[in-house]
């Protein structure tokens, strides 16, 4: 009986307590207090982007929640989702996968005195529809007790014949060396590339590991004397060890200059919080918010160069010395992209 009478009142009222609900969800008041969000879809992992945000919700008010994956995957869920995509903004940790994004349809151009003002043309889409906000360097990482700088130049140069079995890259799946091999292929065209980079340096056997951290760790260790990997990765573990036996060469300073990609993020063409998006942008695009050499900063958080060039530098970082930058535009890292894929492949490297 109880059961009975209980179900009789879930029946009865159920529908008068829903249209309550919705009503109250709907009401200026309810509207007011709804908390403001942004919502990404981030390639970065949240770790060192924690203090960051953090910062910018306590300014802002509005919250910050993250969906993690690789570009391609995200990239992949936008297209699937259309307008119905939570995302407001996609985060990437390379170019390229912007490109593709704004290529797709899938991001919007962004109108922003303060973007334009604050990030450089070359480091943002012609169409404002990505902003790169920080930049990492594609270095030559050597052990120095195994190896002089004298005896590197290029990338290339790493298929000469004394290199063989000293070498540590990381496997063609990931992002980084598809970019890497993008900017060759933008620079040289892919038979150069192919037969001059990729195919010598798949000759000298190196070891194939899926980490950047795993391949600064292997070369201290003795493991490799070589490698390829970004520069942030020998600055956090420098930070950690001042006497770490790994240093960095920027690679083809006598031709076109070492290839730096960005970190970087566009307000998707469906976002609907477009408002907390372009002022999260914003916000990281600003010296001492998002730009910066501290650790609360996206850029010093993970000791990558600022894309803002007004933001201070972190000291480790600036250690490594001046170098000159491969000028090509960042959109050559999407656009050579599913070439790279096909050549590494074609080519043995894996
Ligand atoms: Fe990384």
């Amino acid at each position: 009986m109880h059961r009975n009478a209980s179900q009789l009142f879930i029946r009865l009222f159920a529908p008068l307590l829903i249209a309550l609900l919705f009503i109250g969800s709907s009401s200026p008041v309810a509207a007011q207090s709804a908390p403001q969000v942004v919502n990404i879809y981030s390639a970065r992992h949240y770790g060192a982007l924690e203090p960051v945000f953090q910062r910018f919700t306590q300014e802002t008010g509005i919250e910050v929640r993250l969906s993690q994956g690789t570009a391609q995957s995200l990239v992949e869920r936008l297209r699937a989702e259309g307008r119905q995509t939570p995302a407001d903004i996609l985060f990437t940790i390379d170019a390229g996968g912007l490109w593709t994004a704004a290529e797709l349809g899938l991001l919007q151009p962004i109108n922003s005195a303060v973007l334009r003002q604050n990030i450089p043309a070359n480091l943002r889409d012609p169409q404002n529809r990505w902003f790169g906000l920080s930049q990492r360097a594609r270095v030559i990482v050597y052990n120095p007790t195994k190896v002089s700088p004298t005896e590197l130049s290029t990338y290339a140069a790493l298929g000469a014949s004394k290199w063989r079995n000293r070498l540590c890259f990381r496997p063609s799946s990931h992002i980084y060396t598809q970019a890497l091999v993008s900017s060759f292929i933008g620079l040289h065209g892919e038979k150069v590339t192919e037969q001059q980079i990729i195919r010598p340096w798949v000759r000298n056997n190196p070891k194939f590991i899926d980490s950047d951290s795993r391949i600064v760790e292997t070369i201290a260790a003795g493991g490799c004397d070589v490698g390829i990997t970004n520069h942030y990765y020998v600055a956090q573990q420098l930070a950690r060890n001042p006497n770490l036996p790994v240093k960095v060469f920027f690679p083809n300073q006598q031709e076109s200059g070492t290839v730096v990609n960005l970190s970087g993020m566009g307000v998707t063409a469906a976002a609907r919080n477009r408002d907390n998006a372009i002022k999260l942008i914003e916000w990281l695009s600003v010296t001492g918010q998002g730009q910066g050499a501290t650790p609360d900063t996206l850029s010093g958080g993970n000791y990558e160069f600022p894309a803002n060039p007004t933001a201070p530098v972190n000291p480790i970082i600036i250690g490594f010395g001046p170098f000159k930058i491969d000028p090509q535009p960042k959109s050559e890292l999407g656009r050579f992209q599913p070439a790279a894929i096909k050549l590494l492949e074609r080519s043995g490297y894996r």
